[in-house]
């Protein structure tokens, strides 16, 4: 899939825009504070109706301005989608098709992103939050089920913290009703769990592969899916489910005793191994870069196998955080079959790099 065209109207430092991309290469070249990250921004959430730098809508919309609206015309095998989404200060709007979606579930993954920048190095030296994030965001898009169960969890496991809190503080003294979100809790931590296992094993493969080219066969790269259950994770959504439920009885005590849910998806994490070595505690600095590069590379192929399309991806001043080789990898993976758009400051390096002339666009100043 590509972004054919993308219209914005006061989204941050851009007033009106409409520009065309090219399937293939875009560059935006421009000096620091001219808008470069503010269009891959706009990009991403035409994509995922949300920012990846902020919880706060509000920040999107320009200075002194009232709403804010993109536009964008998607070319998918199927043909061609227009999405739009509409930001003021009661909330945001998005349509697909000029239809405006009930749910925010039901409008992602019509545009599926990869964004990589400089932070997402920190995939593998970050904190778990980090990569669960980066789970729960690209597996949302490629499954709109995963994404449903993840909105389900957050809502019971923020109603179960503030019980537990109650609890804690004799306020509430109900452990039926403790019981009862514990259960739902439970079930739809199963439904995430059971995906996250699918979806990395598949994830793996393509990692493994590709960290190899990279390493020139000299490193194998695994992953491990670190679960907050105690016992040895089970392979199937019912047994997983009857470890969560056991587990939160198991835990009753510290839990309220705590204020806080200790057991679930939301605590679990995955760990990257070189030769059987978590890369976190025992890589070096090249070996956690090039295994950010090798899993976000092999995202965009978990993307095509799972949707039939290659995602389109944003590379916010990474090129010039990865050394030659790395640099050359990353190009090699993607031209030709992937719509991408890359930030830069200047374009001597990288044109060398590529096979076809890029579509290069200058930015000042929001225009
Ligand atoms: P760098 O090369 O430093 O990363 P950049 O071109 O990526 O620069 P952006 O982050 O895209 O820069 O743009 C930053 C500019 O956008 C800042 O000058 C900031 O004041 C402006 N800006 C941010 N939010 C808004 C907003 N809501 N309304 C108007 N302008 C905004
Ligand atoms: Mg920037």
């Amino acid at each position: 899939m590509y972004l054919e065209e993308l219209e914005l109207k006061n989204f941050r430092n851009y007033r009106t825009i409409k520009v065309e991309f090219s399937p293939q290469i875009n560059v935006l070249i421009g000096k620091n504070a001219q808008g470069k990250t503010n269009l891959l921004e706009a990009i991403y959430v035409l994509a995922m109706a949300r920012s990846h730098r902020t919880n706060n809508d509000r920040e999107l919309i320009c200075f002194k301005q009232k709403d804010a609206f993109l536009a964008g015309r998607v070319t998918r095998k199927l043909g061609s989608l227009p999405l739009e989404i509409l930001l003021n200060r009661r909330g945001k709007k998005a349509k697909v098709n000029h239809l405006e979606q009930a749910r925010l579930s039901q409008y992602i993954g019509h545009l599926n992103v990869i964004l990589f920048a400089p932070e997402d190095l920190l995939l593998v030296k970050g904190s778990p939050t980090v990569r669960r994030r980066f789970i729960d965001m690209e597996f949302g898009q490629i499954d709109p089920r995963y994404l449903y169960n993840l909105t389900q969890y957050r809502a019971i496991l923020k109603q179960r913290n503030n019980y537990l809190k109650q609890l804690q503080q004799k306020k509430a003294n109900d452990l039926m009703y403790l019981e009862v979100l514990s259960e739902q809790l439970a079930t739809f931590g199963g439904a995430i769990i059971v995906k996250r296992l699918e979806f990395l094993a598949e994830l793996e493969r393509y990692a493994k592969e590709i960290h190899a080219q990279i390493t020139q066969g000299n490193e194998n790269l695994s992953f491990k899916y670190e679960s907050s259950l105690k016992e040895d994770l089970k392979s199937t959504e019912n047994e997983i489910i009857a470890d969560l439920k056991k587990g939160f009885a198991n835990l009753q005590p510290k839990e309220i005793f705590q204020g806080t849910t200790l057991l679930g998806p939301h605590r679990d994490d995955v760990v990257f191994e070189i030769d059987q070595k978590n890369v976190q505690i025992y890589g070096s600095q090249g070996q956690q870069r090039t295994t950010a590069l090798s899993v976000k590379l092999a995202e965009i192929e978990l993307m095509k196998s799972q949707t039939g399309e290659y995602p389109i991806l944003l590379l916010d001043d990474v090129l010039s955080e990865l050394d030659g080789t790395r640099q050359t990898h990353l190009l090699k993976a993607i031209q030709g079959k992937v719509q991408t758009f890359l930030t830069t400051p200047g374009l001597s390096e990288i044109t060398q790099k590529l096979i076809k002339e890029p579509k290069i666009f200058h930015i000042e100043a929001g225009t």
